[in-house]
């Protein structure tokens, strides 16, 4: 398995690769070793040996990027993607070679998105290959159908155009994945994501969704491409390693005394806010963010890191005398174990930008959303989260990150998200999806069967 480096590519692929390995594969999971020196010393054993993970194994090796992200144009996505391709066409080759020397032939490749020359590797060197997509089946259609240019989207001339796409809801211009809007700033994102639609046809698209959740669609991209739906896959069983700790893709190291905090809080008042590993706000949106919190009198737990170095954003930070003000109800934290805290029984819910791990997280784990889409896929997941799922409420559409929401705008949603009628239907509806989550990866549910047809698939090549 080769992951482009970004915690929101890392974490799902880490997670389908724990669960093949699970189920009897020897996995090798590799990602660029500017991240892969990080998730080193977030986990203390990842081992290029062979480790045992469920009943079968799973390695680390990582690609030598060499990468100097505080150079000069060090955080230049553009630059970093044709230098991570020119090296990883050289060295993916000799590794796939060494393994194969040490008697662990590679029977399939796979990648994510912003890396589909792994696809041409594999072509070159006749080995099946299958992509792990990792955002919803509702953002492949949107990519697939304006790749092959099935539906008219939104231009120059005509930027407010709707979208109507098979088995989907009416989208707005502003709810399609921000990147295909010809007014969108991030044309090289764009082109890392359509590049997976130009190259060679992977074998099988494996998607971390689950059938149910988006049945009419899946049932119609099935027609049109080799999709396996094999979500949620953070719902994996807990595996144990020889020193007893799970494999985690974590950039950062999560901040002490995140659970305990939770324990001291009664059920159902903790508003977890974080907006995953990309996004950073400005300094304004958190002040109103920060005083719409304390207003409404909710506990808080809110993940504020600062931004990555060398890039050009200014170091956020609370407005003077908050956290005073705030006392124990506040808990601001750098990074933390995202699953295991919306599984908590004081979580009310998540006020969230929507990237699809999140999205998906919370919609297994049965919390109810704040939605606050910026860019790309985000705003339709949003679209999906507030109006097909029914389990959030809209802070904001995403039209315009730098919009400021007024801070008794956010203390009316926090409200209205956290008591009352409409905070009773949200949760009732996300415990219905957080059943159907929970059968779809037990023996015998949709993604478990696709999981192991596609393990099928694999070990036939090799037989
Ligand atoms: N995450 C985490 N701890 C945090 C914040 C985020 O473990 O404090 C994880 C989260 O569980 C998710 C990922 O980081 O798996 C973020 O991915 P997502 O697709 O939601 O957003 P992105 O970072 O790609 O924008």
């Amino acid at each position: 398995m080769v992951s482009f480096p970004g915690q929101g590519h890392v974490n799902p692929m880490l997670r389908l690769g724990k669960r093949l390995a699970a189920k009897g594969i020897l996995v090798t999971f590799s990602t660029a070793e500017s991240y892969g020196c990080q998730m080193r010393k977030t986990n203390n054993n990842l081992s290029d040996e062979p480790t045992p993970c469920g009943s079968g194994m799973i390695r680390f090796e990582f690609i030598d990027d060499a990468w100097d992200y505080s150079k000069p144009g060090g955080n230049d996505l553009g630059l970093y993607m044709q230098h991570l391709e020119s090296v990883g066409k050289q060295v993916l080759p000799q590794m796939i070679e060494e393994n194969k020397k040490r008697g662990r032939p590679v029977s399939c490749l796979v990648n994510n998105p912003f890396i589909p020359w792994v696809s041409d590797v594999a072509e070159i060197l006749g080995i099946p290959s299958a992509v792990l997509w990792v955002q919803s089946a509702a953002s492949f259609s949107c990519y697939y159908h304006y790749m092959h240019k099935l539906v008219p989207f939104p231009t120059e001339s005509e930027p407010k155009l709707e979208v109507q796409l098979p088995a989907m809801p009416l989208l707005k211009h502003d709810e399609i994945p921000s990147f295909l809007h010809p007014a969108s700033p991030y044309t090289m994102l764009k082109k890392a994501i359509l590049g997976q639609f130009n190259k060679s046809s992977p074998f099988c698209i494996l998607m971390d969704t689950f059938q149910e959740l988006e049945l009419e669609l899946v049932e119609h991209l099935s027609k049109l491409c080799p999709i396996k739906t094999v979500g949620p896959l953070f719902k994996h069983p807990k595996l144990s390693s020889p020193d007893g700790e799970d494999f985690r893709g974590d950039l950062l190291t999560s901040d002490s005394g995140v659970m305990q905090w939770l324990d001291s809080k009664p059920s159902s008042s903790v508003v977890y806010i974080s907006f995953g590993s990309v996004v950073i706000l400005k300094q304004e949106q958190i002040d109103e963010l920060a005083y719409g919190l304390l207003n409404s009198g909710v506990n808080f737990l809110w993940v504020l890191k600062e931004p990555s170095p060398g890039t050009s954003y200014l170091p956020v930070k609370l407005p003077d005398g908050f956290l005073d003000k705030a006392g124990d109800r506040a808990k601001i934290v750098q990074w933390c174990p995202q699953e295991q805290v919306l599984a908590h029984p004081s979580l009310a819910c998540f006020l969230t930008h929507c990237g699809w791990n999140s999205t998906m997280e919370a919609v297994s784990i049965g919390t109810p959303i704040i939605a606050f889409p910026q860019f790309g896929d985000q705003v339709l997941d949003a679209k999906y989260l507030v109006d097909v799922f029914k389990v959030g409420i809209r802070l904001c559409r995403g039209e315009d990150e730098n919009r400021i929401i007024p801070r008794d705008e956010v203390e009316k949603c926090v409200r209205e998200a956290t008591s009352g009628a409409k905070a009773t239907e949200m949760k009732e509806n996300a415990l219905k999806w957080k059943k159907a989550a929970a059968d779809a990866v037990t023996e015998g549910g949709s993604s478990q069967l696709n999981l192991q047809a596609f393990i099928d698939d694999i070990v036939a090549t090799c037989t």
